[in-house]
């Protein structure tokens, strides 16, 4: 059981460092989608109510441990305050004055931001003594730790597990709620049980197949990591995203697949573009068929095709649990937005638990127009609800429990 935050309820006086996932999707400096500050909010509410000082940190992007002022967190501090309805104070740095000053001139329910956590490369480390070292300066800002940024339970990080070691450490609300939904995914899953995986973190999507083979019913693949996989079949994918080196790997996938008797569903057309562009001229094409598109080997898969939307949306209807993680296509343009599209209508309308798990899944959820309401659970992580599903044991999670 982790450590719940609802044990808490006199925090006055006490410094809670707040550790939210705040790693929202920028354009030239505006938030474009804002669900990962409001999943956070009542966490942070709770914690105002109980006249807790709160220092939240977040990471955002992937500055690569060098300040970066176009990874800044100030936006999202703009943001958190027109959400709360009261004054956030920046600090613009993490471990500095700035912070330390902050840390000391809150006051009883008051709210203070730190800048990006990954501006540090100690952070992120390989080091464990690097990250406690990061853990202990920022623990001199807090007599409290609560982690609420779900979608980073799954990383060995400072800010996630040793400074969680340091102080006393308990879950947010959002962390509750995510885990209590995998939860219910894993412990016994109504079935038939399909997971729908897209998006373009290829290797590490493909990792996870392996683990999840066991799991499930059905598996299904769109997105850029189907590529990899439609090579693996013997198919010339043309100019599409591919892991080469990960060919062999993905047909023992498919081995292990077929002795489980789960079936692995592939797209059976793809739509293939001239190029990466949001007016890029394209085509449907067999998904055996990619490199005799009319652009021949410069095409690029940029979507699943309509005939493999119908199947998908099909499959998904005769499920009675789904979880799905990334996108089928790049959504982000409207001409390549309709298997994604397909995908998420069919989990609204599907009878049974429906699941989204990713940031920019959640966001495609979101700029296509369906309400958060019509879907079981929307998951601020990816990589850490896909972890959790494989049933690995993550950091950030285990050092919250008794
Ligand atoms: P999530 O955040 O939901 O876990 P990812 O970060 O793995 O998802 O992937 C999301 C991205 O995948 C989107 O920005 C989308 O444009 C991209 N994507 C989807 N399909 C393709 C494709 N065929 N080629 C390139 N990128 C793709
Ligand atoms: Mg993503």
């Amino acid at each position: 059981m982790l450590r719940s935050i609802s044990s808490l309820d006199d925090l006055s006086g006490k410094r809670v460092i707040l550790r939210c996932d705040f790693n929202v999707p920028l354009d030239s400096g505006e938030i474009v989608d804002d669900g990962r500050i409001r999943a956070a909010l009542p966490t942070i509410r709770h914690l105002i109510d109980s006249g807790a000082r709160v220092i939240a940190c977040s990471h955002l992007g992937r500055p690569d441990g060098e300040v970066k002022p176009e990874y800044s967190l100030a936006p999202v501090a703009q943001r958190l305050e027109e959400l709360l309805g009261q004054p956030v104070i920046f600090a613009s740095d993490t471990i500095g004055s700035q912070a330390k000053a902050a840390s000391k001139v809150l006051e009883d329910g008051g709210v203070a931001l730190l800048e990006n956590l990954r501006f540090s490369p100690l952070e992120t480390s390989k080091d464990s003594a690097e990250r406690a070292e990061f853990a202990k300066q920022l623990s001199e800002l807090g007599d409290v730790l609560v982690s609420d940024g779900f979608g980073v339970v799954h990383r060995k990080q400072a800010s996630v597990y040793e400074l969680a070691e340091l102080l006393p450490s308990y879950a947010g609300l959002l962390v509750e709620r995510e885990v209590e939904v995998l939860q219910s995914l894993t412990a016994n899953p109504q079935r038939p049980y399909a997971v729908v995986l897209g998006g373009s973190k290829v290797s590490d999507k493909l990792a996870v197949i392996e683990n999840l083979l066991p799991r499930v019913d059905k598996l299904l693949v769109g997105g850029g990591m189907v590529f990899t996989l439609l090579a693996a079949k013997g198919h010339d994918v043309a100019s599409s995203l591919l892991e080469a080196d990960q060919i062999d790997t993905v047909k023992g996938f498919f081995a292990q697949a077929e002795s489980l008797g789960v079936e692995i569903v592939l797209p059976s057309d793809i739509v293939v573009a001239s190029g990466f562009s949001k007016d890029a001229e394209h085509e449907v094409v067999a998904a055996d068929q990619i490199a005799s598109s009319k652009f021949g080997s410069a095409g690029i898969g940029l979507d699943i095709g309509p005939e493999s939307a119908k199947v998908f949306a099909s499959v998904i209807a005769a499920s009675k649990t789904v979880f799905w993680n990334g996108p089928m296509g790049v959504f982000e343009f409207e001409n390549f937005s309709h298997g994604t599209r397909a995908v998420a209508q069919a989990l609204t309308a599907m009878d049974g638990l429906s699941v989204v798990g990713g940031g920019d899944s959640a966001s495609a959820v979101r700029a296509l127009g369906f309400s958060e309401e019509a879907f079981g659970h929307i998951s601020t992580g990816g990589g850490a609800s896909l972890e959790y599903l494989e049933g690995k044991a993550l950091p950030g999670l285990e050092v919250l429990d008794d």
